[in-house]
């Protein structure tokens, strides 16, 4: 097993009070490199920048600054690595695990003035972009080159930001995660030093040279470096696109539905399960009439007869199983109305129950594991009497239950926080993970251990010390400050 050396455990932070604080002077060194009108101290700001989409409560950064440039970020790094000041990089706050929040104070990097998108390779099929690029921006800019970036949270996430949680989403069964689909990225360490982790300039679609730095930064949320420039793969838009989606009588009957397609090989585009509540809620907000029963959406890409050919398939595995209402659209408005539904299933929820908070759990099991991990979901939801609106990508074996609470009702919170913690177990039992897409954050920190093992977890350490020494990345998340003193 791993030993942290003696010599990095001098080096480090002994107690929170250690980390320096953003103090005027601070604010005036920063302020000389982006100019004052690029940090912030304003209470409105530091608010914003200190929360995302979870329950988790935590603390407003001290300050906000907006950097321009990387060797901006390189410079910030620098005075705050000299001060021990914490560092909470910001992309557009759609995260579900508190990877914003400012758990020690500090000072959040917020990466929106870094727009531009450095360069388009149409014919190789990648893109690069700074920091602060949203995943609608990049696909706005290549669609009339006739591609597209799949990587789909559902939110307008930054594709740095989602290099930093390596998200996926609804097309992740197609397309991969974004491990699959990074191919190079700057990163701004905790000293100030600018590494890129595939070499300058590089944009190779296959490499063994040397260790995998992509994949290490990728998953990172914030607690290595701040990732200032992505360079991502690129897609063609699929010549013809169909939506379809069916309903059953039981959740089995959906999910082993699920199970027979992939195990058919039908190459789906994506393929998502919502659950009765969720169907409900989705009417109500997205003013559907779709039948309240357990129902997948579907949808196939291709040439205009393949997609024909999978969707006739597909009805047969769906009929097989019970599936009712079999119906697909080819019509980009119709298309558009369902998966825009689907989409805005956390907004259909927390519209459903105004004033609870809601949180996300994000299990994620090998897909033969599938039917009886969402079983145990509902059985878990009928046993704790908690609402248990589901949505999953589940050709995946990802799923999201939607658990509902009152932040001020003690026994409300510690309830929900059972029972995803009783299902986090349960997945990691099947083989599966804790979170397939969201992150460990601030939430799933003792889950990570669980999961990985010492020897994984020490391991994580030793690298978490020796790129940030001090401890002023994103301190709190993924490792427990305390582990590592
Ligand atoms: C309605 C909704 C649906 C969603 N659906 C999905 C889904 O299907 N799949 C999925 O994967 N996620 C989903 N998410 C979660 C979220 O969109 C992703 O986690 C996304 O990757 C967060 O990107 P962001 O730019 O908002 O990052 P933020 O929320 O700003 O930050 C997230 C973490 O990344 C770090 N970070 C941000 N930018 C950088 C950077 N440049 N360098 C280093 N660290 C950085 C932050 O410190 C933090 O720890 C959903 C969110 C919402 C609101």
């Amino acid at each position: 097993m791993f030993r942290l050396p003696a010599a990095w455990a001098k080096s480090t932070v002994r107690s929170f009070s250690s980390f320096g604080k953003v103090d005027e002077r601070i604010v005036s060194l920063i302020s000389g490199i982006v100019g004052p009108g690029n940090i912030t101290t304003s209470e409105s700001a530091r608010n914003l920048h200190g929360t995302d989409e979870s329950f988790h409560p935590t603390r407003a950064p001290d300050a906000v600054v907006t950097p321009l440039t990387t060797p901006h970020v390189s410079e910030i790094m620098k005075i705050c690595h000299s001060h021990r000041i914490p560092v909470i990089p910001f992309g557009t706050g759609t995260g579900f695990e508190g990877g914003v929040g400012a758990v020690y104070g500090g000072l959040c990097i917020a990466m929106h003035k870094m727009t531009e998108i450095v360069e388009v390779n149409q014919s190789d099929f990648d893109a690069t972009v700074r920091g602060g690029v949203t995943r609608h921006q990049l696909n706005d800019w290549i669609r009339a080159d006739g591609l597209h970036f799949p990587i789909d949270p559902g939110a307008g996430a930054s594709v740095c930001g989602m290099c930093s949680t390596s998200a996926s989403g609804t097309n992740a069964v197609r397309y991969g995660t974004m491990r699959e689909n990074v191919l190079n990225m700057e990163v701004v360490l905790a000293d100030g030093t600018v590494v890129h982790t595939a070499g300058e300039g590089r944009r190779p679609k296959k490499t063994s040279c040397g260790y995998n730095l992509t994949n290490l930064f990728v998953g990172s949320e914030g607690t290595l470096g701040v990732i200032t420039q992505a360079t991502v793969r690129l897609h063609g838009i699929p010549e013809a696109t169909a939506a379809a989606i069916s309903s059953f009588d039981t959740v089995q009957n959906a999910v082993d539905t699920v199970v027979q397609i992939l195990q058919c090989g039908l190459p789906m585009a994506r393929i998502e399960y919502l659950n009765v509540d969720m169907i409900r809620a989705c009417n109500q907000f997205s003013n559907l009439d779709l039948k309240e029963a357990p129902t997948l959406f579907l949808e196939f890409i291709g040439s205009p007869s393949g997609v024909e050919e999978q969707a006739m398939l597909a009805e047969e595995l769906c009929v097989g199983n019970g599936g009712e209402n079999f119906s697909w659209a080819t019509e980009h408005s119709e298309r558009e109305r369902l998966w825009k539904a689907r989409h805005n299933c956390w907004y259909a929820i927390k519209a459903t129950y105004p004033g609870k908070h809601a949180y996300s759990t994000d299990v994620v099991v090998p897909v033969s594991h599938l039917p009886e991990t969402v079983l145990y979901c509902h059985s878990l939801a009928e046993e704790m009497e908690v609402p248990c609106p589901i949505v999953g990508h589940v050709g995946d074996g990802n799923f999201h239950c939607f658990l509902l609470s009152d932040q001020n009702n003690d026994a409300e919170m510690a309830r929900i926080k059972d029972f995803s913690r009783r299902l986090a177990l349960t997945a990691q039992s099947y083989g599966g993970s804790c979170t397939g897409e969201h992150g460990i954050g601030l939430g799933k920190r003792e889950l990570l251990i669980k999961e990985v093992g010492a020897g994984a977890y020490d391991t994580m350490k030793v690298v978490k010390k020796s790129l940030d020494p001090l401890l002023i990345m994103n301190p709190g998340k993924v490792i427990d400050l305390d582990h590592l003193l």
